[in-house]
């Protein structure tokens, strides 16, 4: 999913400006004693983060640890998002910045890598001068020989997509890893034609990863002491895979099972179910095993009909709502559920936007992720409709959308005060050493006193009060 990968919790103190905003992930050091050190920007969607990881684990083959200081690398790339206009703007606003380090020294090499060198290719060399790679998501097992053009003197670019890419058989190197939470891909690319997105043209056509890779991927996690993985695609409930000779066949119901079977104490999660493809098969399997996390992230978009037509979602309200019954119906009222949302999409009037409201209403969300609509040159959208709602509406529309959430979450959150949640720590609270932080089976931030506990551990833990982003408690054990 993309959504810049922001934290859960920023709907507590994040300004629509902020929620609009890219945060991004740089590299941790890996110091192996290799030659040349390489520092990783990823920018965007989970996605991204777990390519970037992929990438690492290519060039490492290739001679090179990785580096959180950018002043001491040998490579600089930029994975990056192209998602919306603000995301492309990041990345360039940070090119300016990265020329200081060329100019220090001018064996460095600078890449982009991901949405944007698939979106603009070789245009990217032309506009921007420091670039000496432009490198597309499908194309990173060609890196080493990019470098060594770069080495030479040249100029380097490959945005071939794949029909067949999964990089199913490179174990990634974990960057940014708490050690405890780790993203698996489990397919690449889309075959929705949203019509406001870019992804379909910058990641390919949707291809799943062999089953047995994923399997071996999630308990090799299992055997470095992860606790908790989180299976990624654009569209999961479209995972299929079916082995050369046809005798096995797994859907993603299928391959939730297998990894919630190699070991109960691993948390699975996954990543983003689209409404028209959830089944009730993938949520019996949800019921199934406690170690499935009772969460899913849902994106409606928009609650109108019209609209979601004209954003070819292929799902109405009605069918959505469907799901949401669906959804209470097999695993409960606690089941957490989360959305994405776009305010202000063509020709949106006032009433339409108000059913975005009242689907919040029906829904009850968690939390969601809340853009404002943001044309993407090539997109169905930008090519037939047109972008005519005023920036000044769709930032109020969306401040709207905000504070429903805000309403929602706190509401939501206040249904978990005097219960006891299983949190899976993962560090120390933002405010205090002396406060851990954790999340329960519903992906909700937890804080609490730290006692003897640790990172790693689970925790059973009774919420006495909350905030629009975060539960409260103690540890009852
Ligand atoms: N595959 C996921 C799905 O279908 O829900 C979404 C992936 S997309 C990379 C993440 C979110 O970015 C979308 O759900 C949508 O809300 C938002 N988004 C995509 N294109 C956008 C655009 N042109 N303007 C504003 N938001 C956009
Ligand atoms: Fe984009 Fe739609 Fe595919 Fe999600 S399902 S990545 S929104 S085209």
């Amino acid at each position: 999913m993309d959504t810049l990968i922001q934290s859960l919790d920023f709907i507590d103190n994040r300004t629509p400006e902020q929620a609009m905003a890219c945060d991004f992930k740089v590299t941790e050091e890996t110091n192996t004693g290799k030659n040349r050190k390489l520092y990783i920007e990823s920018y965007g969607c989970q996605m991204n983060y777990s390519d970037s990881e992929i990438v690492s684990s290519i060039m490492a083959e290739d001679g090179f640890d990785t580096t959180s200081k950018i002043e001491e690398a040998d490579v600089i790339f930029l994975n990056t998002c192209s998602i919306r206009e603000k995301a492309e703007k990041t990345v360039r606003d940070r090119l300016k910045q990265i020329k200081q380090y060329k100019k220090k020294n001018r064996d460095l090499q600078v890449g982009i890598l991901g949405c944007m060198a698939e979106r603009l290719k070789k245009s990217l060399l032309e506009e921007e001068k420091i670039v000496d790679l432009v490198v597309g998501p499908d194309a990173y097992r060609d890196l080493p020989n990019l470098i060594n053009q770069v080495d030479e003197g040249q100029k380097a670019v490959n945005v071939i997509l794949s029909r067949e890419e999964t990089y199913a058989d490179i174990n990634p190197v974990r960057l940014n890893s708490n050690g405890i939470s780790a993203f698996v891909s489990i397919m690449r690319g889309c075959d929705n034609m949203c019509s406001f997105c870019v992804v379909p043209f910058t990641r390919g056509r949707e291809r799943s990863r062999d089953a047995h890779s994923v399997i071996r991927e999630a308990q090799s996690l299992i055997d470095a002491g992860y606790k908790e993985v989180t299976l990624l695609g654009q569209n999961v409930d479209s995972y299929k895979w079916t082995s050369e000779d046809g005798t096995e066949f797994v859907n993603f119901a299928k391959l939730l099972e297998m990894v919630a079977k190699l070991d109960k104490n691993l948390r699975v999660r996954f990543s983003t179910s689209h409404p028209k493809d959830i089944t009730d098969e993938v949520l019996h399997t949800m019921k199934k095993y406690d170690n499935i996390c009772k969460y899913i992230h849902l994106p409606v978009q928009s609650g109108n009909n019209r609209i979601l037509e004209l954003m070819n979602r292929t799902y109405t309200r009605e069918w959505y709502m469907n799901r949401v019954n669906a959804i209470r119906e097999i695993l409960g009222e606690e089941c957490g559920i989360s959305s994405d949302m776009i305010a202000g999409f063509c020709s949106e009037t006032e009433e339409e936007h108000l059913d975005t409201l009242t689907m919040m209403d029906f829904v009850q969300y968690d939390y969601s992720y809340m853009f404002f609509y943001s044309e993407r040159p090539g997109t169905l959208a930008a090519r037939k409709l047109e972008d005519d709602v005023p920036l000044e509406i769709k930032k109020r529309r969306l401040a709207e959308i905000i504070e429903k959430q805000r309403e929602t979450s706190l509401n939501r959150n206040k249904l978990d005060i005097g219960k006891v949640h299983k949190v899976l720590v993962e560090g120390f609270s933002k405010k205090s050493d002396s406060e851990l932080m954790g999340r329960n089976d519903q992906n909700k931030v937890v804080v609490f006193p730290k006692k003897n506990f640790q990172p790693g551990q689970y925790v059973n833990v009774f919420v006495n009060d909350c905030s629009v982003g975060t539960l409260f408690g103690e540890a009852i054990d």
